[in-house]
């Protein structure tokens, strides 16, 4: 069931997607909250196992999108701590 989601990290629009089983019911993560772990050097495994697959559970951040487009979906997945960070750093820059 699809259903409109607030953001338990920010309070904002999550989107309308399903609910993921980690996540309290009625909320979600928006995409500038997943940008924002990201940026701090959280691995997507990590967004994932917290609020699920983006189209599915959660909008896709922009810097994710960037990431997987730049590495690749295995590549973007392996980048965690100061590979993640160096990543989301690279992208803000270009
Ligand atoms: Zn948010």
């Amino acid at each position: 069931m699809m259903r409109r989601l607030e953001c338990n990290c920010c309070g904002g629009d999550a989107g309308r997607f399903r609910q993921w089983w980690n996540r309290d019911t009625g909320f979600g993560q928006c995409g500038r909250c997943t940008d924002w772990s990201l940026e701090r050097g959280e691995s997507l495994a990590h967004v994932r196992d917290m609020a699920g697959d983006p189209g599915v559970h959660r909008p896709q951040g922009e810097l994710e999108a960037a990431l997987v487009a730049k590495y690749g979906a295995e590549g973007a997945a392996a980048l965690a701590g100061d590979a993640m960070r160096q990543a989301a750093l690279a992208i803000k820059g270009e």
